[in-house]
């Protein structure tokens, strides 16, 4: 027997009762039995983003709500700072040059967080800058940037928008979107959001929506204002994701059940744990000084490959971690922690790790790393 056990940040865990109801038979996205699910699902989402604006839904994975987030408030020669820390923020950089806005990339060293100042410079050096792509978390880095920060910055500037990708932030950290002025909040269905991948979430400030007015970017499937207008009657633009919205409105109800703050804190205290439990094996972490709440990244030690690593703990125990990308290929591993994950989850990586060390010949105590998060899990 395989058991299987997925502490990637992404695709994450679906919890029973919300595959359950996934499973019902299907419904017409235009009957009247959905059009009340919908309404639901949509203020539910408003709830969880912290704000009195429409929340649209996609059917796309996250990046597609990137996407939009550029094409519906953004014209072909206007500029854009992305904060580029990792793939995600390249990302945001490489939609913008797919639609002819110029990036104006702030390069950030992998495995740290944005200086404030340095966006702050970024904009008063160039005023036409039009909005400030970030990630809340850099789910490639394991590095939360400091939103709070930037948005105080770029609130006070009436031409540029800030526009935050939340994919494995929203839901994990506190992140209110109204109180803290961030214009677009973009997240997806498949990291905190305890869902199947296929759907982005994406919520737009009054400020947002003048910048739509003139924007002229090239755009048919995601078209925000008209999925806003097809919200406020309990639709989506085109057909919906019925299944997914079904689901949702039960992890809505889930979240709602713990509440906003319990589920930060739990996030926080899986996130320690895990930093804690690496640092007692000896190993060096990725973001030590600005950690996402999300994920946690990791070096191995000197000789072991991270691709040998994760194929050995998928193959003998079942246990899917994420590797790292690009120049860290090989040489990091990543565990994640958002979600439906709970206490014993984050023992199970770290014993999966402990094993795995020691299958590779890594010299340590067997157990100092659970041992260590087990002093933050169980015993504060
Ligand atoms: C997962 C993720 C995305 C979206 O990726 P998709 O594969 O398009 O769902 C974007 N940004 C971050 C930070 C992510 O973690």
């Amino acid at each position: 027997m395989k058991k299987k056990y997925l502490l990637a940040p992404g695709p994450t865990p679906v919890p029973p009762e919300v595959l359950s109801v996934m499973s019902e038979p299907v419904i017409h996205h235009r009957s009247p039995e959905f059009v009340p699910i919908l309404k639901d699902v949509l203020e539910g989402l408003k709830w969880l983003f912290q704000t009195k604006n429409t929340v649209m839904i996609l059917t796309s994975s996250g990046t597609g709500g990137m996407e939009a987030a550029v094409t519906n408030f953004l014209s072909p020669g206007d500029k854009a700072v992305c904060i580029r820390g990792g793939k995600f923020g390249e990302r945001w950089a490489e939609i913008c040059n797919a639609y002819g806005v110029v990036p104006v990339n702030i390069d950030v060293p992998w495995g740290e967080a944005v200086k404030p100042d340095s966006v702050r410079a970024a904009l008063e050096k160039d005023p036409s800058i039009k909005a400030v792509y970030v990630q809340a978390s850099e789910t490639c880095t394991a590095v939360a940037h400091p939103v709070r920060e930037i948005a105080e910055i770029v609130r006070k500037r009436e031409n540029t928008i800030l526009v935050v990708d939340a994919i494995t932030a929203l839901g994990v950290v506190d992140l209110p979107v109204d109180e803290w002025g961030i214009d677009i909040c973009v997240t997806g269905s498949q990291k905190a959001l305890m869902l199947p991948p296929g759907a982005a979430f994406i919520s737009v400030s009054d400020k947002a929506w003048r910048f739509n007015e003139s924007a002229k970017c090239p755009r048919f499937y995601f078209n925000l204002k008209k999925e806003k207008a097809k919200a406020e009657t309990g639709q989506t633009n085109f057909t919906s994701p019925v299944a997914m919205i079904i689901g949702l409105r039960k992890v809505l109800e889930m979240m709602k059940q713990e509440g906003l703050k319990q589920i930060f804190a739990r996030h926080a205290k899986l996130a320690q744990a895990t930093r804690e439990a690496f640092r007692a094996l000896g190993l060096r972490l990725l973001a030590a000084e600005s950690p996402s709440s999300a994920v946690t990244g990791v070096y191995l030690p000197d000789g072991i490959d991270g691709g040998a690593f994760n194929k050995k703990l998928r193959d003998h125990y079942g246990v899917t971690i994420a590797g790292g990308q690009d120049k860290l290929k090989g040489k990091i591993i990543r565990v994640a922690h958002l979600g439906y994950a709970d206490v014993l989850d984050v023992i199970n990586a770290v014993a999966s790790v402990e094993r795995g060390l020691r299958e590779f010949g890594y010299s340590f105590e067997l157990g100092a790393g659970l041992r260590a998060a087990e002093k933050i899990l169980f015993e504060s």
